[in-house]
C-alpha cells in the first residue's frame, strides 16, 4: 500500500485538530500537530518552548527556523514511514518548500493537501467560546458543548481556563497572520495538483465523511 502522507490546512477553528483524531483512528496515521508539540515544549520549559511562547501568546507565528527542523525530524520518524497527518504545518510558503524538499530527498510525496475552509466570523464565534482543563486536557465551548457544571471539567471538576491565545484579540491577530502567511499555500498546493477543498461550516461527521470519500479517491489515483 502506498504511503498515506496527508496536510490539514485550514485557519485556526476550522477543525484540523478533530479531523486530524478522526483520520488517525481510521488509518493509524500519527497525528502531527505543530501547535501540540509547541504547547508541550512551553510547558516542559524546553529551548524550543522558550523561544516560541513569546510568538505563541502574541498570535504571531514562531520563526521557520525554529519549528521547520522539529517537524521535518519527526515526520521522518519511524511511525510515519507509511503516512502521516500533519496539523499546523506547514503554515508558509518557505515552510513548505522546506517540507517538500525533505520528502523529495527520502523519495517520498504528498498524497494531498485537505483545506477545511471556514469563515472568519465561524471561526472566531468557536474558538473564542473554546475553554480546556489544563489538568485532563478536555475541551469545551460555552454554546456549542458545554461542561455540566459551569468552568468546572466533566472529568474530575477541575477548573476550566481560556488559552491565553484564544482570547477574541489574540483570535482575530492568528486570522489576519493566516490570511497573509498561510492563505497562499491554497495556490501553491492547487498549482501541485495537490488541494482538495472541505466546508468547514458543516458538522465535524461531515467533514470526516466527505474527506475520507476523498482519501478514497485519492488512493485510486495513486494505484493508476
Ligand atoms: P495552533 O494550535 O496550530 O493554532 O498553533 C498555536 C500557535 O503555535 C500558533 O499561533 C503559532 O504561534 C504557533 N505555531 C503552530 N504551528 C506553527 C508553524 N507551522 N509555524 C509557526 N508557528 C506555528
Amino acid at each position: 500500500m502506498a504511503e498515506l502522507n496527508l496536510i490539514l490546512l485550514g485557519p485556526p477553528g476550522a477543525g484540523k485538530g478533530t479531523q486530524a483524531t478522526n483520520l488517525t483512528a481510521d488509518f493509524g496515521l500519527p497525528h502531527i500537530a505543530t501547535g501540540d508539540i509547541l504547547r508541550a515544549a512551553v510547558a516542559g520549559e524546553t529551548e524550543l518552548g522558550r523561544e516560541a511562547k513569546r510568538y505563541m501568546d502574541a498570535g504571531d507565528l514562531v520563526p521557520d527556523k525554529v519549528i521547520t527542523g522539529v517537524i521535518l525530524e519527526r515526520v521522518a520518524e519511524d511511525d510515519a514511514r507509511d503516512g502521516f497527518v500533519l496539523d499546523g504545518f506547514p503554515r508558509t510558503v518557505d515552510q513548505a518548500d522546506s517540507l517538500g524538499k525533505e520528502l523529495e530527498a527520502r523519495e517520498r510525496r504528498l498524497t494531498g493537501v485537505l483545506l477545511i475552509d471556514t469563515p472568519d466570523d465561524v471561526v472566531i464565534k468557536r474558538i473564542s467560546g473554546r475553554r480546556v482543563s489544563r489538568k485532563t486536557g478536555r475541551i469545551y465551548h460555552v454554546d456549542f458543548d458545554p461542561p455540566t457544571h459551569e468552568g468546572r471539567c466533566d472529568v474530575d471538576g477541575s477548573e476550566l481556563i481560556q488559552r491565553d491565545d484564544d482570547r477574541e484579540e489574540t483570535v482575530r491577530k492568528r486570522l489576519v497572520v493566516y490570511h497573509e502567511q498561510t492563505e497562499p499555500l491554497i495556490a501553491y498546493y492547487e498549482d501541485l495538483g495537490l488541494l482538495r477543498r472541505f466546508d468547514g461550516t458543516r458538522s465535524p461527521s461531515e467533514v470526516h465523511a466527505h474527506i475520507r470519500a476523498t482519501i478514497a479517491t485519492l488512493r485510486l489515483e495513486d494505484e493508476l
